[in-house]
């Protein structure tokens, strides 16, 4: 009988997931998971040379917390704005957290600030979750992601657009290399050079991503052992019913990942590290039927890694947003444990 092209495509996609492995070859293979996802992601030796040291631009102080912006000239030559909220709470150092936005107009968005740069006193789908980070006595720092706000192509920011994505994706895919890695990269030299800072205390970092943000920081925490506690919010999920159900960014694409695993084995990597998934039950875009999938199958390879109490979830009655109730609360007593052990 012929086939449909429904089931020819589902049997192709059953086929590349049947390269996963047991839970157990998965255990076995994590160093080699590792490694094959590093290659996937695309490698950038060109980009290999000294970060320039970070310029201060602006500081601003409010009642609890101090706000700077900066820029810094990674090895590939390009320049990244980032923000630092620092707690006024008269310790000399503080637990450090990175917060990586998602879609829209960049860091501004989630510390509290307009697209203009002033302050933003009505919440939006992102929330501020780096203020609210700062807030809870963790030093924040917040950069803009390749291509998305501050940091895309000059028609696209004439035009009005926020994001350069597709065409930034579509260049590295053709070099065999990705969006999603380069963006990884960035975030790894950063890491270097916010380690730098006097004040951080030397805990490793968390990581708070949201949606394309969390991306980044869970392919961040896979790989870089220096993020200590890891929050992704709207992300998780089986990529068969978000990336590849519903029409996606095409930053989310890895030519080759099913070959490795799906999204929840690859996330299972961060074991035996504290993970916090959040997901709202109404996300049209990372559906939270498949979240709770992923979370199960998460749950087996925490177990395997003997620290089960290291995975967290809470379902909250959103959709894409962040809710953070639980989560920012979660992240900052992960640094009190570690500060206090
Ligand atoms: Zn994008």
């Amino acid at each position: 009988m012929e086939k449909t092209l429904e089931q020819f495509f589902y049997e192709q996609y059953k086929q590349a997931a049947g390269h996963k492995r047991t839970l157990e070859q998965y255990e076995s293979h994590r160093y080699q998971l590792k490694q094959k996802l590093e290659a996937l992601l695309g490698e950038f030796p060109d980009w290999d040379k000294p970060a320039s040291e970070p310029v201060k631009e602006t500081v601003r102080e409010f009642e609890d917390y101090r706000q700077e912006r900066y820029h810094v000239q990674l090895g590939n030559q390009l320049e990244v704005p980032f923000y630092v909220l620092t707690p006024l709470n008269g310790k000399a150092a503080h637990p450090s957290v990175l917060a990586l936005h998602g879609h829209g107009y960049g860091p501004k968005q989630i510390i509290g600030l307009t697209k203009k740069g002033t302050r933003n006193l009505r919440s939006n789908a992102q929330s501020d979750y780096a203020l609210q980070l700062v807030k809870r006595g963790c030093k924040v720092f917040a950069p803009a992601l390749l291509g998305i706000g501050e940091r895309i192509f000059q028609a696209d920011a004439e035009a009005g657009r926020d994001k350069s994505c597709e065409q930034l994706a579509k260049l590295f895919l053709m070099e065999g290399r990705t969006l999603l890695g380069a963006r990884v990269w960035e975030t790894g030299r950063l890491i270097d050079v916010f380690s730098s800072f006097e004040d951080v205390l030397p805990l490793g970092f968390g990581i708070f991503g949201f949606s394309g943000g969390a991306a980044v920081a869970g392919f961040t925490a896979i790989l870089d052992e220096r993020a200590k506690a890891v929050v992704l919010a709207g992300y998780p999920s089986q990529f068969r019913d978000s990336i590849l159900e519903i029409p996606h960014c095409l930053d989310n694409y890895l030519p080759g990942i099913l070959q490795l695993s799906e999204l929840p084995g690859l996330l299972g990597l961060i074991s035996p590290r504290p993970l916090f998934i959040e997901t709202g039950e109404k996300d049209p875009l990372f559906p939270s039927e498949s979240a709770k999938t992923a979370i199960k199958q998460m749950e087996k390879i925490y177990l395997q890694s003997g620290s089960p109490e290291a995975l967290q979830h809470h379902f909250h009655s959103g959709g894409h947003e962040v809710d953070g109730s639980l989560s920012y609360d979660w992240l900052a007593r992960q640094f009190w444990k570690r500060e206090n052990s």
